[in-house]
């Protein structure tokens, strides 16, 4: 199965795609994990990237492309795949389509993760991760059990993504609003296109996914 997971930045996207990996045996690809880990290596997609991240702006489309048609024609993809920030804009779309069907794949679904623009900012600002398992939390929704370990596997180090802070935020929230949300209709347009309310708690929008998918 292959499926796309749409929504602004905060929306749930990637919880709900290492859920449904661990259920499904999918792989997620998340092209903002890729962008960060490139910027951690010192790759030129990373140098390239790193400013552009830190704005709220879009990676350019010719880039975004090429990393993730490489990734896709990877073998552990042939299990299906779980999209997690890609496409983001129509030419990515597109470009999505063109390579899936030069490589006889499809897409099974595209799940848009429904969430109110004021909530958005809130739940963004405030997360980290765990730097050892990438385990999830947040300063007021999901503190960590005793304070400097991860509640999952101990670690001691985490990680607060730059881009989550309110400035940048608006710009990623335009960004999504003015670039992404457009592709809702092309998706539509093919009948693949699915809406789950993701204000509702993160067991009831994995519930909601699990029954799209299943
Ligand atoms: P994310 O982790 O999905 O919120 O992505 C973080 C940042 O990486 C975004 O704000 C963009 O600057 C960049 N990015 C990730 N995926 C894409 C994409 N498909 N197209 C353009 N830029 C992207």
């Amino acid at each position: 199965m292959n499926i796309i997971l749409l929504g602004p930045p905060g929306a749930g996207k990637g919880t709900q795609a290492r859920l449904l990996e661990e259920r499904f045996g999918m792989i997620q690809l998340s092209t903002g994990d890729m962008l960060r880990a490139a910027v951690k290596r010192g790759e030129p997609i990373g140098q390239e990237a790193k400013a552009i991240m830190e704005s709220g702006k879009l990676v350019p489309d010719e880039l975004m492309i090429r990393m993730i048609a490489a990734r896709i024609a990877e073998p552990d993809c042939a299990k299906g795949f779980i999209l997690d920030g890609f496409p983001r804009t129509v030419p990515q779309a597109e470009a999505l389509d063109a390579m899936l069907a030069a490589s006889g794949k499809k897409l099974d679904a595209v799940i848009e993760l429904e969430v109110d623009d004021a909530a958005l900012i809130e739940r963004v600002v405030g997360r980290f991760t765990c730097a050892k398992c990438g385990a999830g939390y947040h300063e007021k929704f999901k503190p960590l059990k005793q304070a400097g370990a991860c509640d999952a596997c101990g670690g001691k180090e985490f990680v607060f993504r730059p881009d989550d802070n309110p400035e940048t935020m608006k710009a990623r929230l335009k960004a999504f609003a003015d670039q992404t949300a457009p592709i809702l209709p092309f998706y539509r347009q093919k009948g693949l296109l699915k809406t789950v309310d993701g204000m509702a708690s993160m067991d009831h929008v994995q519930a909601a996914l699990v029954s799209i998918l299943q």
